[in-house]
């Protein structure tokens, strides 16, 4: 796949299985915006830059162990192929933690290319030589990159200026503001579960004082996020004070 290069944001993808993408990146929010030329995606087969009868793009780690290494040489043919580069970033469990402050910063390049990983990863020497960027998304062993790029472009291009109605909604979510967010309630006003139990729905959120329902989902949110992450609200806790 090729890109025209000239969208606000422009991706290309190293990949041995150029055929996952774009994936569910070309449907709901992020394919539209993809279809509107708001992003762009190339991909970038290293093994089209191979160069011997078997088209090999990976070899045996030195120092023994199991496992496969990805060759430095043939991943830069392939990069240097498709210069510039902008931020350069490995999908990597060892790399920094994905978040959604690092998603933010991202959504303000105009090119990212993205090298997923596979067998045991990637000569390190690659990675020295080209200064990359080694980002995770969580604390899991994935057989590729491919989903972990995924999971940080879908992160990104939702806050992509265009992409999401609203562009006051990212202010409130999860993490934006260093809490988790507040519960959401739609109608039916009252309903009743499998249980038998019949809910409602917090009277505040029907009495149209807009100041009082802000309180409430701030209190909502700061209740949440004591409970469930200890970490973030300490964090939040030490702003705010
Ligand atoms: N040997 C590596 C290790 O133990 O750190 C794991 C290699 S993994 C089987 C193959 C590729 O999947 C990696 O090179 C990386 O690109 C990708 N990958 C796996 N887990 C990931 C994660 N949590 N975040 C980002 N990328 C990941």
């Amino acid at each position: 796949m090729t890109a025209k290069q000239t969208a606000p944001f422009n991706v290309k993808i190293l990949t041995l299985f150029p055929e996952m993408f774009p994936g569910h990146l070309g449907l709901s929010l992020a394919g539209k915006a993809l279809e509107k030329d708001l992003w762009s995606l190339e991909t970038v087969n290293p093994r089209y830059y191979a160069t011997d009868l078997h088209k090999t793009v990976d070899d045996a780690p030195f120092g023994g162990g199991a496992g496969m290494v990805m060759k430095p040489d043939i991943l830069s043919n392939a990069l240097q192929a498709h210069l510039p580069l902008g931020r350069f970033i490995y999908m990597s469990p060892r790399g920094k933690p994905l978040t959604q402050a690092l998603a933010q910063e991202l959504a303000g390049e105009d090119l990212l290319t993205i090298l997923c990983g596979r067998y045991e990863g990637v000569d390190q020497r690659l990675l020295d030589a080209y200064k990359a960027e080694e980002i995770s998304i969580g604390d899991y062993v994935l057989s590729g990159g491919e989903q972990a790029a995924m999971v940080l472009l879908d992160a990104i291009i939702r806050l992509l200026p265009g992409v999401v109605g609203n562009s006051e909604t990212h202010d409130e979510e999860s993490f934006s503001g260093g809490l988790l967010e507040y519960p959401h309630y739609t109608r039916p006003a009252e309903w009743t579960g499998p249980d038998g139990e019949t809910r409602g729905v917090p009277e505040v959120l029907s009495s149209g004082h807009h100041a009082k329902i802000k309180a409430w989902r701030l209190q909502q949110s700061e209740a949440l996020t004591r409970e469930r992450r200890p970490d973030l609200w300490e964090k939040y806790r030490k702003k705010t004070s």
